[in-house]
């Protein structure tokens, strides 16, 4: 028996070749399986009725079809749902669908844990297991548009993990979902949020599907960056900076910027101002987040604080907006749900 072929990794020209080299049949059936799977979510090679009976006995055999299988999924009062999967070895990671009134989000995971350890960070402080591979990106996003019965407009890589540790899966993954003829998801839809591992980005800048970048700064100076984020240790904080103004000289595109809001840790008025000088010159629209305490070490800003923060920032030029929280009473925030239900 050949090996079997694992549909959600393949990309359309690999689908082309397994349909007329491997399987001998015309290229036309790849066009047929895909809609099946990225149109209509279905992952029952028996349910795809276009196919002839003899075919579809024949595929069980050699077309994996493999989503994450569904654990749990919670809703949060505003809509928020977040969802636990396993994975076929039995990881465990977890992705969130947003709702914001016309348009989807779906958050999904690029690594199970995350080796970075971030101070503040939940999916940090759980450990890293190992890399997703292109497939168990797509399929989470799949996954969810089936439970949900939907399209989802957006995806974001902001779930577990740090996506530029893992960039040929997922750049792989992005091919996938952006393909015409599979998932169609415009590039415009689609975000990478990294922690500033400044290869990566330098990557993107080449990569020739123009998705959008986020960056997570969190902090306007090396010290305390280095305090919250040991990445900034290895691509210090002026490493990422060229890199942004690289890749913006590259895109021509405007970076969006994260900063949580910490209590007393990362949101003093100074701070602003030092965030402001940071960045002259380059292109950013900067979202200040709320941080979701999950750790008893810090506690969120409060809103007084966030506010004057937000008005210095405007004051000197730099865009910003104040972030609602969503699904903060399920703890929809990175990488809180596996580390509930692993019990720690
Ligand atoms: N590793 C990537 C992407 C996943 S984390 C990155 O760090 O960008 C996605 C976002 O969630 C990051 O901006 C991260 O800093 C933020 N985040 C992590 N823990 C959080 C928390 N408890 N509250 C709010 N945001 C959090
Ligand atoms: Fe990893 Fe991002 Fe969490 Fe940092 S914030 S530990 S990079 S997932």
């Amino acid at each position: 028996m050949n090996d079997p072929v694992y549909a959600l990794e393949l990309s359309y020209e690999e689908w082309g070749e397994i349909c007329t080299k491997k399987w001998g049949l015309p290229k036309y059936r790849a066009d047929q399986i895909c809609q099946w799977i990225y149109d209509k979510k279905v992952f029952n090679i028996h349910e795809m009725t276009n196919l002839s009976r003899e075919l579809r006995e024949k595929l069980v055999y050699d077309l994996m079809i493999l989503p994450p299988i569904p654990v749990t999924e919670e809703t949060s009062r505003d809509g928020t749902k977040k969802f636990l999967w396993q994975l076929y070895d039995g990881e465990r990671i977890e992705s969130v669908l947003l709702y914001h009134g016309s348009h989807t989000t779906a958050c999904i995971s690029s690594q199970a844990g995350c080796p970075l350890a971030c101070s503040f960070c939940a999916t940090g402080g759980s450990g890293f297991r190992r890399d997703l591979s292109a497939g168990e990106m797509v399929g989470q996003l799949l996954a969810m548009e089936k439970r949900a019965g939907q399209n989802i407009s957006n995806v974001v890589f902001m779930g577990m993990g740090e996506p530029f540790l893992n960039t040929r899966a997922v750049f792989r993954s992005i091919t996938i979902m952006n393909s015409p003829k599979m998932r169609n998801m415009g590039a415009r839809h689609i975000t990478i949020s990294t922690s500033g591992v400044v290869p990566g980005i330098l990557d993107l800048a080449e990569f020739p599907i123009p998705v959008r970048l986020s960056v997570s700064l969190h902090a306007p100076n090396e010290a305390l960056r280095s305090k919250l984020m040991p990445v900034n240790k290895k691509y210090s904080l002026g490493s990422l900076v060229d890199a942004m103004r690289k890749y913006q000289q590259k895109t021509g595109e405007r970076i969006t910027l994260e900063y949580i809001m910490i209590q007393k840790v990362n949101d003093e008025p100074e701070l602003a101002y030092e965030m402001a000088a940071l960045l002259s010159g380059i292109g950013v629209y900067v979202n200040l987040i709320p941080y979701n305490p999950v750790k008893d070490t810090y506690k969120r800003s409060t809103p007084e604080r966030i506010r004057a923060f937000s008005a210095i920032l405007s004051q000197l030029g730099i865009e910003n907006e104040i972030r609602k929280e969503k699904g903060t009473d399920i703890n929809a925030a990175c990488g809180q749900l596996r580390r509930r239900e692993a019990g720690n």
